[in-house]
């Protein structure tokens, strides 16, 4: 599967994932040239910057109007959605609204960094086989064996 990685994903990362080809979009690598960060180029070779169409956009910000998230995204979190859709990708980020439109629009996501271990506690992971909820992230269920999916669970 690949992946296509935003801001805050590259931020916190050391290394590209070296089991999938990686994306992202210009409107990432303009923020991280902002924050002065030169990962980009560094990874360039592994990273392709992808730009989404116009149609994906716009499936994203009607989704979004939906789910109330509009005010919240900025305009490269919409871009980074649009293209994991059309690459049937997996998202890795660690932006909130990112994540909860990813679950609105069907799209897989997985948290990085130090923010996403943070907040573990917002996050369960919900075994695909025999149902079992999990506080942690595991390469598969201990019960069961199934894969795990990670799930935003209710404040509690
Ligand atoms: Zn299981």
């Amino acid at each position: 599967m690949d992946y296509v990685l935003d801001t805050s994903a590259l931020f916190s990362m050391q290394d590209l994932p070296s089991e999938a080809r990686c994306f992202t979009t210009p409107g990432v690598i303009k923020e991280l040239d902002r924050y002065g960060d030169r990962r980009s180029d560094l990874w360039g070779e592994l990273l392709t910057v992808s730009e989404p169409t116009a149609a994906s956009m716009r499936k994203v910000r009607e989704a979004a109007s939906r789910t109330g998230d509009s005010t919240r995204l900025s305009p490269t979190d919409v871009e980074v959605l649009a293209l994991a859709m059309e690459l049937k990708a997996l998202v890795l980020s660690d932006d909130y609204s990112l994540q909860n439109l990813a679950t609105y629009l069907g799209i897989p996501f997985k948290p990085v960094g130090l923010k996403g271990i943070k907040d573990l506690r917002r996050w369960r992971w919900r075994c695909t086989g025999c149902g079992r909820i999990f506080e942690k992230e595991m390469p598969d269920c201990p019960v069961c064996g199934s894969k795990l999916k990670s799930t935003l669970s209710k404040k509690d």
